[in-house]
């Protein structure tokens, strides 16, 4: 509901109200002298959420009106509160001088914060991008468009609605645009959702948009000429920042288009499982997989690192080619080290070129670009010194010294300059004569104003006359009382104070004129000048961008490197097959928490052909969820372009990794875990392929055991023989009944965690081994676990109960579940010394048609066995 208006409005209330309608939806911050103020709701909204005073004041008849306001220099920790709470904010200043204005000041909105349009660095995370998105819904295909105004990245694509809110999920963008609608707008578990003017998603319109921004004619350059849903996108985008931002326009000189195609798909739950970027309590980086791998020493390394793990790769090609980056300072210790060193004094490169071209840029900035850029040559050269530059060629291909932006820095801008514009000394001496002539001027002047000090003190006798200078009240000449009498005529009163009185001469008046008008023209000179060495700056920019971009890849491959040899991880053979092999595979998050070196490695062999189902049996803590967890971030590792943590690994490349960790609530959407667990169980089946690597973790947990049991077993059954969606296959389940499809299915192989009584307690080996657990020791680990004494206790009678009444299971009772026809044999009461005889084989030493022949006995044996 906008304020109502009033006849007695004040003018400048009048033109709050104008302006605040032409921002819905977006707090206002009105500048009023050295105050932001806001007015009605937006003031109670404020005051609530910045628990500042909410105050009134009067207004026309209608009472009073809510005002809560805070000094100007306060507003950056304001504004970082209120975005950070999903806000917007409408920066509104005064665009003249106060004491010039006739009548009401001019004001305007000078900027739209908004989370996707930050480029303030002290509300901005340096270590992840910040990107604006655009969603543009269609019947068969969607649009995206994103972009980070810190960067220049401006990227869009078109793809299937299904696939299209998994997009904006992996891209975690701090703002979306969508087009304004009934429809509920799309639910997105980050990032602020910003409904806009449909118009602004208009295909066409959109489409010329973009082309008159870039100034082209057609977007065929831009590879998104026949996307006129990823253009509708790429429109809504400029439409927005020319409201919001308007000078971050100028920083878009660049756009491609992406397809989501080359990279593998992780959904939501897979991101979450795995902990990739945060635990999944916590809302923290720390312990996840980022926080191990992430070792960079620059913001643009870690981003580049986030970005990559938000993106592996399926294809060969580029993965060797990272992995060879990576191994280059695996080798090279020293190298490693200097590189290393070097990055430490790199600062944001990528975020300041862009700050300059935003015409953002501080004079501080410049020198922190010099700082920057100067760590290039070295880096260059130690690389070239290590034989890098030969090896990996394409990793400092990208590096630019750019000597000439260097040394223009160096002799434009002062050695340690103020933070902002208006004390002067940004441009060092003997950049610009006319400069240098201007502060001598001022200088001579200051000179003489001190002699006039000297000559007064003698002129009147007074020994503590002095000349001072306040910014209200200009130069004075200041008596204290006790000397009022030897004052001269031609002393002017200028202030009273309590002990003193303060005068001015038309001497020193003239010299004060010539101070201030110099001062005031080196100021406004040193600004323009500024202005010129951006200029110059901006002009080759793009080699500083291609050198903050290598510098990125650098770092990451040299972090990389060093987590592998912290950690002794191996460089991971890829491969186009199917297969995964492992050797002594590690966790690599749980392994550094233990800390101690007591984590267990196990291996693991996996492909479509022999072993494309493990099912993986085991008490509870015993580590199967670790080990399935580790399994998929060895195989996400390598193809992020990461060593791994293993004695040594082959992996297959896959295409899409699923995992399904059962029996979670999910309280926030409000399913039961059960419908959850089954919906995800679901969209696995229709999705997977012979190339990808599923993780089931308890999946039929959320039903009764009998239901759990015959989902479970059907989900594998299904993914064995569908040849279609016959993906690798991690199934961990505490239900040892599963372990007889090994039995009738070939590809399925039983594994278990090896455990080892001692003394009626059960210890962990974290050992996975072939073979079926037994029984799951429930009841040891909830004695483990603390359970009194006494109930454990109980529980094991309950137990032992149950089990014999189960064996007799009586006719027409609830019968043990009935196993299918092929899997008897594996539940045969004996097994006719069988088992004795296979144990005492040797393959070693048999001759492949000893073994054959053997083999078809044994099987004999078996048919007759099962047949009795
Ligand atoms: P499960 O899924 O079988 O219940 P978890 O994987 O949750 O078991 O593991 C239980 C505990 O054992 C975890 O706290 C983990 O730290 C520890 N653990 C798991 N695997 C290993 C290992 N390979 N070496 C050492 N400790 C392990």
């Amino acid at each position: 509901m906008p304020p109502p208006r009033d006849a007695d409005d004040t003018p400048a209330r009048k033109q709050y109200l104008e302006i605040k309608a032409r921002y819905p939806g977006v707090i206002l911050f009105f500048r009023m002298g050295d105050f932001y103020e806001t007015f009605d709701a937006d003031a109670e909204l404020v005051a609530r959420e910045l628990e500042i005073a909410l105050t009134s004041r009067p207004q026309g008849r209608n009472g009073r009106i809510p005002l809560a306001g805070f000094p100007y220099h306060a507003v950056d920790g304001y504004l970082a509160k209120l975005i950070g709470k999903g806000y917007r904010v409408a920066i509104c200043d005064q665009l003249e001088d106060a004491k010039l204005a006739k009548g009401v000041v001019q004001r305007g909105v000078v900027r739209v914060v908004t989370p996707g349009t930050l480029v303030e660095p002290q509300l901005l995370d340096s270590r992840r991008n910040n990107y604006l998105a655009a969603y543009a819904p269609g019947p068969d295909r969607c649009g995206i468009a994103y972009i980070d105004i810190t960067t220049s990245e401006f990227a869009v694509t078109q793809l299937p609605p299904d696939r299209a809110l998994a997009e904006l999920e992996r891209l975690g963008a701090a703002e979306v645009l969508v087009p304004k609608s009934d429809e509920t707008p799309p639910d997105l578990s980050s990032g602020l959702v910003t409904p806009v003017e449909p118009d602004w998603f208009h295909q066409r319109d959109g489409r010329e948009r973009v082309m008159r921004h870039f100034g082209v004619s057609t977007l065929e350059a831009f590879g998104c000429d026949r996307l006129p849903l990823a253009t509708a996108a790429a429109g809504a985008i400029l439409a927005y920042l020319a409201v919001t931002q308007p000078p971050a326009l100028a920083q878009v000189t660049r756009m491609s288009t992406y397809s989501t195609e080359q990279w593998i798909e992780l959904d939501m739950q897979t991101r979450r499982n795995l902990e990739l970027f945060q635990r999944s309590r916590e809302a923290t980086a720390q312990g996840s997989l980022l926080s191990v791998l992430d070792q960079t020493k620059t913001p643009m390394g870690a981003r580049l690192l986030r970005r990559r793990m938000e993106r592996p790769l399926k294809e060969l090609a580029p993965l060797e080619q990272r992995l060879d980056g990576v191994q280059a300072f695996f080798e090279g210790h020293l190298l490693r080290a200097e590189a290393r060193k070097l990055l430490g004094s790199v600062p944001d490169l990528e975020r300041l070129v862009n700050r300059v071209r935003g015409g953002i840029a501080l004079p501080r900035d410049l020198l922190a670009l010099r700082v920057g850029l100067s760590a290039i040559p070295t880096l260059k050269e130690a690389m070239a010194r290590h034989g890098v530059a030969e090896r990996c060629a394409w990793l400092s291909d990208g590096l630019h010294a750019s000597p000439e932006t260097c040394d223009l820095i160096a002799a434009a801008i002062a050695d340690d300059p103020p933070a902002a514009f208006d004390q002067g000394g940004v441009i060092r001496k003997g950049y610009s004569t006319e400069l240098d002539d201007l502060r001598e001027r001022a200088g001579t002047a200051k000179e003489a104003i001190l002699g006039l000090e000297r000559r007064e003190r003698e002129r009147t006798g007074i020994r503590s006359l002095k000349v001072g200078f306040n910014r209200v009240f200009g130069y004075y000449i200041e008596v204290s009382n006790t000397h009022r009498e030897l004052v001269p005529d031609d002393y002017h009163r200028k202030q009273t104070l309590v002990g003193a009185e303060r005068f001015f001469t038309p001497e020193l008046k003239d010299w004060e004129t010539s101070i201030l008008n110099g001062q005031e023209q080196a100021l406004d000179l040193e600004r323009e000048l500024f202005r010129q060495v951006c200029g110059q700056i901006v002009a080759g920019s793009e080699a500083l961008l291609s050198s903050a971009a290598a510098l990125a890849v650098i770092d990451v491959a040299a972090g990389l490197a060093e987590v592998a040899v912290a950690n002794r991880y191996v460089r991971p053979s890829l491969a186009t097959s199917t297969e995964l092999r492992i050797t002594a595979g590690r966790h690599p998050v749980v392994e550094l928490a233990l800390g101690d070196g007591s984590f267990v490695p196990n291996d693991t062999t996996l492909d479509t052909a022999e072993c494309q189902i493990a099912l993986i049996t085991g008490p509870n803590m015993a580590g199967k969820s670790t080990y399935l967890r580790q399994v998929a971030l060895i195989t996400l590792m390598a193809q992020v372009g990461s060593f791994v943590p293993a004695s040594s690994a082959t992996v297959g490349l896959v295409d899409r990794i699923f995992t399904r960790i059962g029996a979670q609530d999910d309280l926030a959407t409000g399913q039961s875990t059960f419908m959850v667990e089954m919906v995800e169980t679901a969209s696995i089946l229709h999705h997977a392929t012979p190339r990808s690597l599923v993780i089931l973790d308890e999946i039929g947990r959320g039903t009764s055991t009998y239901d759990g049991i015959s989902i479970a077993q059907a989900v594998v059954e299904y993914l064995h023989n569908q040849p279609a969606v016959a993906a690798k296959t991690l199934f961990a389940t505490h239900y040892h009944e599963l372990t007889s499809l090994a039995g009738y299915l070939p590809r399925v192989h039983n594994f278990t965690f090896s455990v080892t009584e001692d003394q009626g307690q059960v210890v962990f080996l974290r050992r996975i081994l072939p073979g079926a657990a037994d029984r799951s020791y429930g009841i040891h680990v909830a004695r483990l676990a603390g359970l009194p004494e006494a109930v454990s206790k109980r529980a094991e009678e309950v137990l032992h109960t149950l089990e014999s009444q189960a064996t007799a299971a009586p006719e027409g009772g609830r019968p043990r579940r009935k196993p299918p026809a092929s899997a008897q044999l594996a539940l045969l009461p004996s097994d006719d010394g069988l088992s004795a005889e296979l144990l005492a084989l040797e393959p070693d030493t048999m001759t492949p048609l000893e073994a054959l022949n053997r083999l078809y006995q044994l099987k004999q044996r078996a048919e007759r066995l099962a047949q009795r």
